[in-house]
């Protein structure tokens, strides 16, 4: 098998798919790993995937400028999103001046990045989706939009981001604004897919899939205007007892060279855990702000947000990923040897953690027969 970068280092990012004049490169993800490989019949050794490869030629990282926190001002607003709703109003506003954004949605049982033009589409780009987006095709519309001297937004994962500027090599500074994710790791989709069939979720007819609510984490998806969570409430779902682990992110984030203070795009949104602004905001979802760029920081100021200050040490500490990337956890060979075995992904969660699960299933059990009341 030959690759574009060193195998299993892929970061699924498609430039180079994207690049290839002659077709000849297929991302093949088999839930550990990802690999972009080259077909050798098709392949005219031009090494036009390579010099987009950002394994190969590492993007600039940008030192940050400025710090913030805070959430969005229209409640409503704040409570639909994951964290503080910062990535919804900059888009809003991008979008009321002119421009198109580019971000993560569910659609037709994938997660893929698509362009939004009109406000009145970006209420399907709300939420983490803690899942390895796939951004196949959207950098040449991106360059399209670029070249019609159209600005953009991209919203993203680090290393899709990177992806993106790799793509583009040279482009007007003014037309593209980025933001990535401040991000501990992402696992395949497939994966998901798997177990959301092992809990016979009708794939096909749902609308979209939830994985958290503020702070709580809990796989839920959405079929006609219902809303069915995969655990009882209270009790934690094994994909997100996994998740959150960090036990089964592709291989390639163990290695993450965006797990940094130093990041790849003008601004950077997270989850202020580290915030001392008290519970009752905490549990309203507060945004962190992570400025490497003036026209970054020129964004935030003009979108209906409020900014606050943010204790820096702090933020980077309860955010292990501004530090340094997720450790590879020790139960993770065993978690792809149990599924290579043709163990169900639930099985094999609960393999790895066995008084985790056991505790949840217990608790699921207790809440069914009312004997346990969550707080
Ligand atoms: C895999 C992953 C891991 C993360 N890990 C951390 C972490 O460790 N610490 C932390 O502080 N924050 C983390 N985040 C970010 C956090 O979950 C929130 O998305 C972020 O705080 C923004 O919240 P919000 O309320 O502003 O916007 P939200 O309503 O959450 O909207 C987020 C924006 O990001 C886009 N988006 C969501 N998921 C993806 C995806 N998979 N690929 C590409 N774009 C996506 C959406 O389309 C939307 O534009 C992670 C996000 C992801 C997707």
């Amino acid at each position: 098998m030959k690759t574009v970068c060193d195998v299993n280092l892929c970061a699924g990012c498609y430039a180079c798919t994207e690049i290839c004049p002659k077709d000849a490169i297929t991302v093949i993800d088999d839930t550990n790993s990802l690999n972009a490989v080259i077909d050798e019949k098709k392949c005219i050794h031009c090494k036009a995937c390579e010099k987009v490869c950002q394994q190969i030629h590492p993007i600039e990282l940008k030192q940050p400028i400025a710090w913030f926190q805070g959430w969005c001002n229209d409640d409503s607003s704040r409570s639909r999103s994951s964290s503080g709703g910062f990535a919804y109003e900059l888009m809003k506003r991008f979008i009321s001046e002119g421009g198109v954004v580019c971000s993560c949605v569910y659609n037709n049982t994938h997660f893929v990045y698509k362009i939004a033009s009109s406000e009145v589409d970006l209420e399907k780009y709300r939420g983490s989706k803690y899942v390895k987006s796939n951004p196949e095709g959207i950098y040449s519309e991106i360059r399209s939009i670029i070249d019609s001297h159209r600005k953009v937004l991209f919203i993203g994962l680090p290393c899709h981001v990177a992806g993106l500027k790799c793509y583009l090599g040279k482009y007007d500074d003014e037309l593209l604004y980025t933001a990535d994710l401040i991000c501990h790791g992402s696992p395949s989709q497939k994966l998901l897919k798997k177990f959301l069939a092992e809990k016979r979720v009708p794939l096909d007819s749902i609308s979209n899939i939830s994985f958290r609510k503020k702070s709580v984490f809990r796989l839920s998806y959405r079929t006609n205007n219902s809303e069915v969570s995969i655990a009882p409430q209270g009790v934690r779902d094994r994909f997100t007892i996994g998740f959150l682990k960090g036990l089964f992110y592709t291989k390639n984030c163990y290695s993450c060279r965006y797990a940094t203070q130093n990041r790849v795009s003008d601004i950077t949104l997270g989850d202020s855990w580290g915030s001392s602004l008290g519970m009752e905001e905490g549990r309203k979802g507060i945004s962190l702000a992570i400025c490497q760029t003036e026209k970054g920081i020129q964004l935030l100021q003009k979108s209906d947000i409020k900014l606050m200050d943010v204790n820096i040490e702090k933020a980077i500490m309860a955010n292990h990923q501004l530090r340094e990337p997720s450790k590879m956890t020790k139960e993770r060979d065993l978690f792809f040897s149990l599924i290579k075995a043709g163990n169900t992904i639930n099985k094999s969660i609960r393999r790895c953690y066995p008084k985790m699960c056991f505790r949840q299933s217990i608790k699921a059990i207790l809440i069914k027969c009312h004997l346990y009341k969550q707080v």
